[in-house]
C-alpha cells in the first residue's frame, strides 16, 4: 500500500460525512471520530490490514489508533481471522453457556490478579457492573473517581470524565441527574492528601475508588510511585473496594496490563478489575472480576443483578481468545520497541520545530502531549496547545498517518507494525511539526 501523498481526495468521505450527519447525530457513532477537536473530515474507512487503513477514496494510513485499543495484532490477523470464521460457521448467539467463554475466561484469570470474571459486550457495562457490585457488596453508595479519568459513559462516572469529554471540553454533561452525581466524589490525580481527606470525610460512606490503572483518556499519566498501592491500601483501611479500571490498559500497556507496571512488582491486588477493547479482539467483548468472594454476590449465585443477551457471545469471546493466545512475550517485546521509536522521533521532530512537548509512557501505550510541562493530572493535561496539535495531526493524515483526532488520547501501535509502517510515519513527523510550529507561533 502506497501512503497518501499530501492533500488526499476526501470527496467519498465528504459525501459518506453529509449522509451520515443526516440520520445520526454528529454523523457518527462515539463522538471523538467526528473530528470536532482538530476540524476537517473524518476519513470512512472501508478496509484495514496489519498497520494499515484503506478509506472511501482509496488513501492508506499507517494506523496509530488501532481501535482505540483493541487491535494488539493488527487489523484482520490471518489466525484471528480464521477463528471467527470458524466460529461464525456454527451459528453466531446461542443465549446458552459456551466453550470459548470458559476458556476466555480461564486465560483471563491466568494473566490478571482476579480469581473469577463475568462477560459483558462493553467497558461501559464494564465498570457500571463492577460499581453496582461493589456497592452491593459493601451496602454503602458513593463512588470516588479521579478529573480526567474515563469510565465508560456511566452517569455517576461522567463527572469530570476525560476522553471524548475532554475533547468537548464539556465539564460534565446533561442528562445525569443530580442525585446521580452527588453520589460521586471527583479528585484531582495523584493527590494522595485530596484522597485523604475524601476518606477522612466520607469513609464510611464510600463504596468504592475506581481509577484507571494508568490514566491513558486524558493523554498518558502515569500514577506517580506508589499511588496506586497507597490508594489500595487506604481503601482497605476504610473498608472500600479499589476497582482498577483495566479496559484500556488491559493485555495493552504490558502483557499483565497496567498492573503489571506496579501491582505486580509491589504485591498490591485491586479488589475488583475491569477489561475491555484488547480481549475482545475487535468484537465487542468486555469484562469485570476479582477475588472470589466478592464476585459471589453476582446473581445467580448472590444477590447483585446482572445479565445480558450476548454476553459472553461465542464469537466475539472466540476473537479475544485467538488474539490472547498469540499476544506472546515477543509480540509485547515488537510493540515496546515499536512505541519507543516513535515516541523518540516525534520528540526529536518537535524539538527541532521549537514546539513545547512532553511525551510520557505507559509500557507501549505513550502520548504527546502539546505542553511543555511534566503532565501529572487533568488540570495539567487542559494546559495544552490543541490549536498546534490540529495543526500536526492534519499535516500526518495528509502524509499518510492517522493519529486519534484529539491531544488527549494514548497513540497505539501494534504487532503489524513493521518497518515500512515505522518509515511512514518518521519520515511524517519534520513537516507535521512544523505546522505545529506555525500554528503555534512557535
Ligand atoms: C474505553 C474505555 C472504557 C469504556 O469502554 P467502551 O467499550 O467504550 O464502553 C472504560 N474505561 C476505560 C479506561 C476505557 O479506556
Amino acid at each position: 500500500m502506497t501512503p497518501a501523498t499530501t492533500h488526499p481526495t476526501t470527496a467519498a468521505s465528504e459525501a459518506l460525512f453529509e449522509r451520515a450527519r443526516a440520520v445520526t447525530p454528529g454523523g457518527v457513532n462515539s463522538p471523538v471520530r467526528a473530528f470536532t477537536a482538530v476540524g476537517g473530515t473524518p476519513r470512512f474507512i472501508t478496509s484495514a490490514s496489519g498497520a494499515w487503513l484503506s478509506d472511501a477514496d482509496g488513501n492508506d494510513y499507517v494506523d496509530l489508533i488501532c481501535s482505540w485499543g483493541p487491535m494488539l495484532l493488527g487489523h484482520a490477523h490471518p489466525e484471528v481471522q480464521a477463528a471467527v470464521a470458524d466460529a461464525v460457521a456454527r451459528g453466531t448467539s446461542y443465549g446458552t453457556p459456551t466453550r470459548p467463554e470458559v476458556e476466555l475466561a480461564e486465560e483471563i484469570v491466568s494473566r490478571t490478579p482476579v480469581e473469577r470474571v463475568r462477560f459483558v459486550s462493553s467497558g461501559t457495562e464494564a465498570t457500571m457492573s463492577a460499581i453496582r457490585l461493589a456497592r452491593g457488596a459493601t451496602g454503602r453508595d458513593l463512588v470516588v473517581k479521579f478529573a480526567g479519568c474515563y469510565h465508560g459513559h456511566v452517569d455517576p462516572l461522567l463527572a469530570e470524565a476525560g476522553s471524548g469529554v475532554a475533547t468537548l471540553a464539556v465539564p460534565g454533561t446533561s442528562g445525569v441527574p443530580a442525585s446521580s452525581a452527588a453520589e460521586t466524589l471527583v479528585l484531582p490525580y495523584n493527590d494522595r492528601a485530596a484522597v485523604q481527606a475524601a476518606f477522612d470525610a466520607h469513609g464510611p460512606r464510600i463504596a468504592c475508588l475506581i481509577t484507571e490503572a494508568t490514566p491513558g483518556n486524558m493523554g498518558i499519566v502515569p500514577p506517580e510511585p506508589g499511588f496506586n498501592a497507597f490508594l489500595a491500601e487506604t481503601c482497605r483501611n476504610h473498608g472500600a473496594l479499589f476497582i482498577s479500571d483495566e479496559v484500556m490498559t488491559g493485555f495493552r500497556a504490558t502483557a499483565q496490563g497496567g498492573w503489571g507496571l506496579d501491582g505486580a512488582v509491589e504485591g498490591w491486588v485491586p479488589d475488583l478489575m475491569t477489561f475491555g477493547k484488547v480481549m475482545g479482539g475487535g468484537f465487542p467483548a468486555a469484562a469485570f472480576g476479582g477475588r472470589s468472594d466478592l464476585m459471589a454476590h453476582l446473581a445467580p449465585e448472590g444477590r447483585v443483578y446482572q445479565a445480558g443477551t450476548l454476553s459472553g457471545n461465542p464469537v466475539a469471546t472466540t476473537a479475544g481468545l485467538a488474539t490472547l493466545r498469540l499476544a506472546t512475550d515477543e509480540v509485547y517485546a515488537h510493540l515496546d520497541a515499536t512505541a519507543r521509536t516513535i515516541r523518540e522521533a516525534a520528540s526529536e521532530a518537535l524539538t527541532a520545530a521549537s514546539v513545547p512537548h512532553t511525551v510520557q509512557t505507559a509500557g507501549s501505550m505513550f502520548s504527546v502531549f502539546f505542553s511543555g510541562e511534566p503532565v501529572r493530572d487533568f488540570a495539567g493535561a487542559s494546559q495544552q496547545d490543541t490549536t498546534a496539535y490540529a495543526a500536526f495531526f492534519h499535516a500526518m493524515l495528509d502524509q499518510g498517518v492517522y493519529l486519534p483526532p484529539s491531544a488527549y488520547e494514548s497513540w497505539f501501535v501494534s504487532a503489524a507494525h513493521d518497518e515500512r509502517a515505522v518509515t511512514t510515519v518518521l519520515d511524517a513527523l519534520p513537516a507535521a511539526a512544523r505546522a505545529a510550529a506555525t500554528a503555534g507561533g512557535y
